[in-house]
């Protein structure tokens, strides 16, 4: 067993040959501990790897009860076994990891902004500053601070030194967990900073690309700050090139004016939602005017491609304008078919009892008062049923 394991001896190593020590389960969940091992458990912020033991895929890495625990889709026999790292995505990790380490020494270093927190995100990671609020302005610059950095190749290295040396280095952030033995590990960025940390990181600020500041939130009195690097960032370029080119073809306007003919597309939509409605209101009018004179005690009428609310303007204009009348309104649009059953002031039937029945009828569901109920139907093709139902409940 080593002491330091192999993705902390060398990040790089993708594959190892190694041997199952001890297996187990976990409330059902397999598991396994390595003589050694190349998959990173998870610490310090960064996600947990994943990879395969043998054919088996290894779904989380946690260290417990002293070992480092390999969480398993299946059952693994003990013995000698290959292991092997996603490396994609542990790669990806050690680039926003690394880049955290060196957006957090910029910001302390030239700006005396503290790091509070780091998140590695799925797709986007962020570390919390000890500042109020950062400017577009002041972003931008710690954005081209970074890049520099990038560009200038800087050493990564890890090393691990003992609590005396420790003592004596320039170490960024103090502060080992209470009654800490043993050898500290230290990442170096050269030239650049000092810290401490258990984690995996790419060997040069080369390799992280590139670095984008994507924006920040207020967050506990201090400051979120979003940011992507590496493969990450071209990944959401490639994203948001495709986008533009689906908006592209929607709008079919140059990208510069997407944002202008959105808002103005948005406005007319309202606009012609208001109209409708304003044209809705005198359908309804006039549907209640017409239908008002109709002779006899029971009205009924239907109208596709309405909606609920349509019927329900017409229903109390039309028992407002007819007292003495029954009113069963029926609708049809893409959503639904829905009905109304209304009576003026001098109508003695129960509406409510009635609408109740009708529902039934037409295997709907609906609720309202003495005076009018509204439901949505299942269908309406019962719907001559219904209407025998309220003939036969009205006095000859
Ligand atoms: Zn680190």
């Amino acid at each position: 067993m080593h002491d330091v394991p192999a993705y902390e001896r060398d990040p790089y190593l993708q594959a190892l040959a190694t041997e199952a020590v001890e297996v187990g389960q976990d409330g059902g969940t397999p598991w396994a501990v390595l003589a050694d091992t190349v998959l990173y458990p998870e610490g310090g912020g960064q996600p947990a790897d994943r990879g395969w033991l043998g054919e088996v895929a290894v779904v989380d890495v946690r260290k417990a009860a002293g070992a480092i625990r390999h969480v398993l889709a299946a059952p693994v026999a003990p013995g000698p076994v290959t292991l092997r790292l996603d490396w994609a995505r542990r790669f990806d990790h050690m680039q926003q990891h690394t880049a955290q380490h060196l957006l957090t020494a910029i910001a302390l270093e030239r700006h005396g902004w503290r790091t509070t927190a780091f998140h590695l995100g799925e797709s986007v990671s962020d570390i919390e500053l000890d500042v109020p609020a950062l400017s577009r302005l002041q972003l931008d610059a710690l954005e081209e601070e970074v890049a520099a950095e990038v560009r200038a190749a800087r050493p990564v290295r890890a090393r691990r030194v003992t609590e005396a040396e420790y003592g004596t280095l320039p170490v960024r952030s103090r502060g080992l967990p209470e009654g800490f033995e043993g050898d500290i590990r230290l990442v170096e960025i050269e030239g650049l900073d000092l810290n401490t940390c258990g984690g995996t990181h790419v060997r040069s600020t080369a390799e992280l690309e590139a670095v984008a500041l994507l924006g920040t939130e207020p967050m506990r009195g201090g400051t979120r700050l979003h940011f992507v690097a590496g493969g990450r960032l071209r990944r959401r370029l490639a994203g948001h090139e495709a986008r533009n080119a689906a908006i592209k073809a929607v709008l079919d306007a140059p990208e510069g004016e997407f944002v202008t003919l959105a808002q103005r597309r948005k406005d007319e939509l309202r606009d012609a939602e208001r109209r409708l409605r304003a044209l809705a209101e005198e359908l309804a009018a006039a549907q209640a005017e017409a239908l008002a004179g109709r002779p006899g005690a029971l009205v009924d009428a239907h109208f596709d491609g309405r909606d609920p609310a349509f019927l329900g303007t017409l229903a109390r204009r039309l028992a407002a304008l007819a007292p003495a009348k029954l009113a069963f309104l029926t609708a049809t649009n893409e959503a639904g078919s829905y009905f109304v059953l209304t009576g003026g002031e001098q109508v003695t039937a129960d509406v409510q009892a009635l609408g109740t029945q009708v529902a039934a009828t037409l295997a709907g569901r609906g609720g309202g008062s003495s005076r009018l109920f509204q439901g949505k139907a299942a269908s309406l093709a019962a719907r001559a049923a219904a209407l025998a139902t309220l003939r036969a409940a009205l006095p000859a």
